[in-house]
């Protein structure tokens, strides 16, 4: 396999080099061991990529939408061609089993980019109101900021919208997981993006991000990643009111009813939360469960994390390592933490999984019942950590399912989709699922509270790179 280089940036329609050369490893978590650099941007390589976006944002702003939607969809065709080449850029850096990556990390870059062709066609750019006309325009150069976890996930849900509108971009991917950034800037030179219209920045926070989102000449950021990431951006943000959008973290829950089909219903949770090593900002890591029924749910909830395999992301793994080793540590801490605080292991644990001497690896772990005031029901892992919980009343339910800073998403099993849906309506967050129900690339993703402000995925997530205009006295 030839790795992309991520010594390199895209800048203006060319792949240059770093203003001052400062490199860091990339680290493979399957082996602990660097196996290719990255070079760490800083201000003048952001100030460079930005005045090339600045520059190209006013022809680029006025391309024919069938234009736009030209290029968008030579895009989508090179993303589809070359999904296996992303999924192996992306399993190396960030330990996705390459089921997962192939099927379902890299595929991610097309669903995004196919689902904005679709919303182009029939959005209403322009709209009357009476004489007036209200139009809704490019807001001009977007900053966006990726974390690893669903790499192309994220970096296709901001510059798919952010094209269609006729924004331009600087993308600053995770310096962790930076090589599938790469392959897209490189298809985005094949398809013959206007130069400046995409540009590639690697580094880190404190050297390119705040640079990027302090920056007078960006008018937007986008981002996704950690809450406390999300507030320092918007902190710097404020200073030119630019507009942000943030997707952050989450510790959402499901909700079994007692009239639940409970194998079902646990197991399709337990599936959810383990993939990807737990490492997706809206899985539902709470399971609650009625308390006559605990026992019971904690049984299913134990076999089928035993049943699911740890291993080589190269092989056929259900899990694959924690991606790197602050995650991990991370994990690794809370896991501690839960079993210092009282919380009964019921599978799992810190130690590293029998088999494995070397890498991240952390086994699927259940704790139960965790109460709600214990650190494990309250701050999200990000790691294969399930808390089982417990509920005598409806209400109870509710209240500990809303307790939280965060509001991203949550599961309701009911035996009907109505019963189901009322209680859906109680929940404080962006996204429920119902009965099982998968992620719909056409409806808004993102959430209430501190799990950010923004919409991403569809139409909604067009509008956030929109700007509205209203002209009035457009006609009679
Ligand atoms: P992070 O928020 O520090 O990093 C995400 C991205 O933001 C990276 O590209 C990083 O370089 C950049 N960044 C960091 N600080 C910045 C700043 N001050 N200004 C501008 N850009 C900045 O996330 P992390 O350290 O990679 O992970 C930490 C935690 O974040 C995880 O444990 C998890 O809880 C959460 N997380 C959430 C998501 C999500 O999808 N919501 C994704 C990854 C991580």
């Amino acid at each position: 396999m030839t790795l992309p280089d991520a010594t390199r940036y895209y800048i203006d329609g060319a792949w240059v080099a770093p203003e001052a050369p400062r490199y860091d490893d990339i680290v493979n978590p399957a082996t602990g061991e660097a196996f290719a650099q990255i070079a760490l941007g800083n201000e003048a390589d952001v100030n460079k990529a930005v005045a090339a976006a600045r520059a190209a944002f006013p022809s680029f702003s006025k391309m024919p939408l069938k234009d736009r939607k030209d290029l968008i969809a030579a895009i989508n065709d090179e993303l589809i061609k070359r999904n296996d080449e992303i999924a192996d850029a992306i399993s190396i850096a960030m330990g996705a089993p390459m089921g997962l990556a192939r099927m379902a990390q890299a595929p991610s870059g097309p669903q995004h980019f196919g689902q904005i062709l679709k919303e182009i066609d029939s959005y209403e750019f322009e709209e009357w109101l009476g004489t007036t006309k209200v139009r809704h325009e490019p807001i001009g150069v977007c900053a966006l900021i990726t974390p690893w976890n669903w790499p192309m996930n994220q970096i296709a849900t901001k510059v798919a919208p952010a094209l269609a509108a006729g924004c331009t971009m600087v993308l600053k991917p995770s310096e962790k997981a930076p090589l599938d950034a790469v392959i897209l800037a490189d298809i985005m030179d094949k398809v013959g993006v206007p130069k400046g219209v995409f540009n590639l920045v690697h580094g880190d926070g404190p050297g390119v991000g705040s640079a990027m989102v302090s920056h007078e000449d960006v008018d937007m950021v986008s981002f996704t990643g950690s809450t406390r990431a999300g507030i320092a951006i918007s902190e710097a943000a404020a200073k030119t009111v630019k507009r942000v959008s943030l997707e952050l973290g989450g510790k959402s829950a499901a909700i079994i009813l007692p009239s639940a089909p409970l194998e079902r219903a646990i197991t399709t949770c337990v599936r959810e939360v383990m993939m990807n090593s737990g490492q997706s900002c809206n899985a539902r890591t709470r399971v609650l469960v009625p308390k006559d029924k605990f026992e019971a749910a904690a049984k299913v909830a134990v076999t089928v994390a035993e049943s699911l395999k740890v291993g080589d992301p190269k092989g056929d793994a259900d899990l694959g390592p924690i991606s790197n080793k602050d995650q991990y540590g991370k994990v690794v801490g809370l896991i501690q933490k839960g079993i210092e605080e009282g919380a009964p292991l019921l599978t799992g644990g810190p130690d590293m999984p029998k088999d494995r001497n070397q890498g991240y690896f952390v086994a699927p772990t259940v704790f139960g019942p965790v109460t709600p005031d214990m650190t494990i029901a309250r701050e999200e892992i990000f790691g294969p950590v399930i808390s089982m919980m417990t509920y005598d009343t409806l209400d109870e339910a509710i209240a500990v399912a809303n307790d939280s800073e965060y509001g991203l998403s949550g599961a309701v099993w009911a035996e009907t989709r109505a019963e189901a849906e009322e209680v859906a309506k109680e929940l404080r967050t962006g996204m429920v699922h119902i009965n099982g129900a998968g992620l719909d690339a056409a409806a808004p993703f993102g959430g209430f509270k501190m799990s950010g402000n923004g919409r991403e995925w569809g139409k909604y997530g067009l509008e956030e790179y929109l700007e509205l205009k209203a002209i009035y006295g457009a006609r009679d």
